[in-house]
């Protein structure tokens, strides 16, 4: 239970601030989250106390860097509950760590023919990377079927398998970030590995909204960004298991990753992880994202779930009496703090986009169009959807005050 949302609020100092002349109304979350004090003060401890570089120096100060480095992929570990912490590889976030597995698990381990398994409602990052490191490859994308709304069902999924027998891998988000819903990644796995296919998770919207348990999902790799969890940008992390990571050979090369090269022999990787993380690493991201978890450890994840889903209810309640007639929501029960919606002016179409303007004129922030997920089109029957995604540190009045700006939104005033 969250009972102390104005406490919250407190160590979130950006909630100060004004959009427009009115306080701002942060329903952008999906998009980025806002971040706490605590995160914020271990980036600047980093930057004013720490400031050496990681696993390179022999001086006191470069020591200190290593402990919190290495502290912060121990805080990641038991954030997901990996089975150690060696199974952590620090990247740049979701994008890069998905950009990764695409490219080393088609070259080293997909042969012509293969089929890597994935969804319409997926983001850019889950599709396109396996598109492009599998074209020359002649490894194709196919989709499994959704149900109407948009869902991932395991009949769908046992179908899909069914219909592309040589299939090697699975990459689907837990989380959708346009619809929300919540593919069932646990039965995934058990189907996927009995087999021999590799499920690759894109867990970009689920880890700050709910428990993870990797080993309890038993997804082979799960991925994410530091800062849709209030951590900083520019940081993220790729977990696999730690056999698997053994297994694959780095995209990347540089300082630091390897024991020793030589002129004309092959090169010697250092241990999993350290061969995956070459060159200068987001030092202070790593160290606040840690940070930011132990922030949402201590407010604790199945309270924050179920205060979006209180939030959410707010929102559906008002919605049944004041809306229905102009606003189409998409996505009414999934489970989760995401809306996504149209609002329409006398049976027509306010664009997404000039909605999002109208509400930024009230202060609101929400996101509005195709949310990267570009094949949707299909299963949505417009031109783009307005999506608010709720957090924590929302309220009741945030809520109330996109409905009461939903309920004047007209085509002569947007
Ligand atoms: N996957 C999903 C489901 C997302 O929502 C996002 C970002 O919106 C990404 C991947 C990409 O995340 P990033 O831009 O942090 O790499």
């Amino acid at each position: 239970m969250i009972d102390h949302i104005d406490e919250i609020r407190e160590d979130f100092p950006i909630l100060k601030r004004e959009m427009n002349g009115y306080p701002v109304d942060y329903l952008d979350n999906s998009a980025t989250t806002l971040k706490p004090k605590a995160m914020i003060d271990e980036v600047v401890r980093y930057y004013t106390y720490l400031g050496a570089n990681a696993h390179r120096g022999d001086y006191e100060m470069s020591a200190q860097v290593d402990y919190a480095y290495e502290g912060a992929r121990k805080t990641t570990a038991e954030f997901i509950n990996a089975a150690r912490k060696e199974e952590i590889v620090f990247t740049s976030g979701t994008t890069e760590s998905l950009n990764l597995l695409a490219m080393m698990i088609t070259n080293q381990l997909l042969h012509e023919g293969d089929v890597v398994l994935s969804t319409e409602t997926e983001h850019a990052s889950s599709i396109l990377p396996w598109q492009q490191a599998g074209y020359d490859k002649k490894v194709s994308v196919n989709f499994i079927p959704l149900t109407k709304e948009g869902r991932l069902t395991i009949d769908n999924f046992k179908k899909a398998l069914e219909d592309n027998p040589t299939t090697k891998v699975v990459a689907v988000a837990q989380v959708s970030n346009v619809l929300g819903y919540t593919a069932p990644i646990k039965e995934m796995a058990k189907i996927a590995h009995e087999k021999g296919i590799l499920l690759v998770v894109d867990g970009a919207q689920s880890v700050a909204h709910m428990p993870i348990d990797v080993q309890d999902l038993d997804c082979d790799f799960f991925c994410f960004s530091g800062h849709k969890m209030c951590g900083p940008t520019g940081i993220g992390v790729l977990y696999g298991k730690f056999e698997l990571l053994e297994k694959l050979h780095p995209m990347i090369f540089g300082g630091e990753s390897n024991a020793r090269f030589y002129k004309y022999e092959a090169l010697v990787l250092k241990r999993t992880p350290y061969k995956y993380e070459s060159g200068t690493m987001p030092i202070e991201g790593a160290l606040g994202m840690a940070a930011a978890m132990r922030y949402l450890k201590k407010i604790g994840l199945e309270n924050i779930h179920e205060y979006e889903l209180e939030l959410k209810q707010h929102f559906l309640e008002r919605y049944e009496k004041e809306l229905k007639d102009k606003v189409t929501i998409y996505n009414a029960e999934n489970g989760c703090g995401i809306i996504t919606f149209n609002v329409f002016d006398h049976g027509k179409l306010i664009f997404p986009q000039d909605m999002a303007s109208f509400l930024s004129s009230k202060g609101i922030a929400v996101r509005s169009g195709q949310h990267c997920a570009k094949l949707m089109g299909d299963l949505i029957k417009a031109p783009g959807t307005v999506r608010a995604s709720i957090y924590f540190y929302n309220t009741m009045e945030d809520i109330d005050r996109l409905v009461d700006a939903l309920k004047e939104a007209s085509f002569e005033n947007t």
